[in-house]
């Protein structure tokens, strides 16, 4: 069973459509959308929930008015201002240090682990499918991804699945280290922009850092063959295989408003492209 992790080093540069095209050209295999702060591979999936779980993480200070007397130690202490001069607490200021539940004489504050999202084990009619999604304002955006790694990793092995394709996250932080930690292989998609080719060099480093293999596509090559000239001499000289140069193509908007993978959408450039990315990945 191989792992492959779809990766970007910025936001909008088409992961997400290549990682679909991935789930319907793919056989035997398992999606998992490891962008848990953003999650959108479900609306080309179209997934029905099997299962529902919880995610916790976090603790935040709760008050027990009946024990509280407002001698008021605990405002003093709070570093973050979450306790207001009426002795309640704003969770989302809270940074669950529990400092206060130490020093309340009383015994009025107690800490509550947070949920701080969901996760879900889906079917799709492209076969098994793990997502998540983050609670608004929650951390721990890393930890909800190496979960779904784990669900994902146990669900293959258990259906003798043949490869587990990662939609991951953008950036270089936790959750994208989350999403490549004991990956065969990661595919980055990146566009022919400087920011593009700055944020890929990023991420790149950071796969090189965990010895996992790299292969890059550039998307929407075409609307700027400068750069993405650039992009291939810079891979060229770190022995990074360029694995596709999708071209623009409008019908990946097409598909992406009708909620389908660019492959069933149509036989067009774009989607022939993609099929020589898979080819070459697998
Ligand atoms: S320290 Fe305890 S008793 Fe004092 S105001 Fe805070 S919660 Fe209330
Ligand atoms: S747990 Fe820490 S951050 Fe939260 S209210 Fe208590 S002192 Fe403030």
């Amino acid at each position: 069973m191989k792992q492959i992790a779809v990766i970007s080093g910025k936001g909008g540069t088409g992961k997400t459509v290549v990682a679909g095209a991935f789930a319907a050209l793919a056989k035997n295999k398992i999606m998992v959308d490891c962008d848990v702060d953003a999650a959108d591979l479900h609306l080309l999936l179209h997934p029905v929930l099997k299962e529902r779980h919880e995610f916790r993480s976090g603790q935040t200070a709760v008050i027990d008015n009946k024990l509280c007397e407002k001698c008021g130690k605990c405002i003093s202490v709070c570093r973050s201002g979450a306790i207001g001069s009426d002795c309640s607490i704003e969770r989302f200021f809270c940074e669950g240090c529990a400092l206060c539940s130490y020093i309340c004489p009383y015994g009025a504050i107690r800490m509550e682990e947070n949920i701080a999202g969901e996760w879900f084990v889906s079917d799709t009619e492209y076969g098994p499918f793990v997502h998540a999604k983050l609670g608004i304002a929650e951390e721990n955006s890393g930890k909800l991804v190496a979960q779904i790694r784990k669900a994902g990793k146990e669900l293959a092995e258990k259906q003798a699945l043949d490869y587990v394709i990662i939609d991951g996250p953008p950036g270089i932080g936790c959750p994208v280290i989350a999403s490549l930690s004991g990956v065969d292989c990661a595919l980055i998609v990146t566009e022919p922009t400087l920011s593009g080719l700055h944020d890929a060099k990023r991420v790149i480093e950071v796969a090189e850092h965990f010895n996992i293999g790299v292969k890059l596509a550039i998307n929407k090559y075409d609307l700027n063959l400068t750069i993405a000239e650039t992009i291939e001499t810079f891979c060229g000289e770190n022995n990074i295989p360029v694995a596709g140069r999708i071209p623009f193509d409008e019908a990946v908007v097409k598909a992406l408003v009708e909620g389908k993978t660019i492959v069933e959408y149509a036989e067009c450039a774009a989607a022939n492209e993609v099929r020589k990315v898979w080819e070459t990945i697998k």
